[in-house]
């Protein structure tokens, strides 16, 4: 079984799209939306939820106040500010666990946090894990791992030959959970400053860790001239550009009647699409 991550520099370049329309070509990979910050997947593909958990993304400190002797050592050396009238502020604590360490009346408890929930549901491009965060939660490599854990074991459960990634936006650490150990990646860009800036950043994430990447410049012929950088860019650093997908209105309409642009006419970028997929297709079979 191969992993494909789909990642872009920053959001809105349109990877969403493009993972789910390559999850319907592909008819039989397991998908893993780990840009869970940003969840949009599920709005295309209407998940129907078969399994679920909750998600613990860190630790929280809590003071007992029965053996709290009020003494302050954990108020002096919160660097975070967190500890007001000997109890910790949920929003402000940062888990580092200091207090906990140097409470002389062992009166600090740390406790872990639900910060989300997992899911595993049917779509109708397959079987798809994904994690809904709890309200002013962060992203964290922990979700995206855990994420694609369960995308993998379903993988392995129903024999499916690869499985599909919308990696969150970005190069932080939620980014590199989303590639570490995946076998190919697709970069996905836009002909714009930003984009080429952000595309030079994730290739230089990828180099890092050894993963062939592909490139595909979305909406390609609004700024022909920073296209043409691009493709310079990827050919100096022997990049395949498997697709050159053109801007089109229709891919909005697709959108909104919660299409992938493979299940639309979205004439030239369905056909540039599929071409792509032709070209990603056998390289997860190798
Ligand atoms: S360090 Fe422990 S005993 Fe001292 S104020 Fe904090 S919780 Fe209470
Ligand atoms: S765990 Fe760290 S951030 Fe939280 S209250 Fe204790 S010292 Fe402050």
């Amino acid at each position: 079984m191969k992993q494909l991550t789909v990642i872009s520099g920053k959001g809105g370049t349109g990877k969403t799209s493009i993972t789910a329309a390559l999850s319907i070509l592909s008819g039989k990979a397991v998908i893993a939306d780990c840009d869970v910050d940003a969840a949009d997947l599920h709005l295309l593909l209407e998940p129907e939820v078969r399994d679920s958990g909750d998600f613990s993304g860190g630790k929280i400190a809590r003071i007992d106040q029965s053996k709290c002797s009020r003494c302050g050592l954990c108020v002096r050396v919160c660097r975070f500010d967190a500890i007001e009238d000997f109890t910790v502020d949920s929003v402000s604590c940062e888990g580092c666990g200091f207090c906990f360490h140097v409470c002389p009346e062992g009166a600090i408890v740390m406790e872990s946090t639900i910060s989300g929930r997992w899911h595993v549901s049917g779509t109708r491009a397959g079987t798809m894990a994904h994690a809904r965060l709890g309200i002013a939660e962060e992203n964290s490599g922990k979700l995206v791992t855990l994420v694609r854990r369960k995308a993998v074991n379903c993988a392995e459960d129903e024999g499916a030959v690869s499985v599909i990634t919308d990696g969150p936006p970005g190069i932080g650490c939620p980014v590199i959970a989303s590639i570490t150990g995946a076998d190919l990646l697709l970069a996905v860009t836009e002909p714009t400053v930003s984009g080429i800036h952000d595309l030079e950043r994730v290739v230089g994430v990828a180099g890092h860790f050894h993963i062939p990447v592909l490139v595909c410049i979305n909406k390609c012929d609004i700024n022909p001239y920073n296209a043409g950088l691009i493709e310079q860019f990827c050919d100096e650093r022997g990049l395949a550009v498997v697709g050159k997908i053109p801007y089109d209105p229709e891919v909005t309409r697709a959108m909104i009647e919660r299409k992938s642009v493979v299940e639309h006419d979205c004439g030239a970028v369905t056909a540039e699409v599929r071409l792509m997929w032709d070209k990603i297709r056998p390289m997860l079979q190798e």
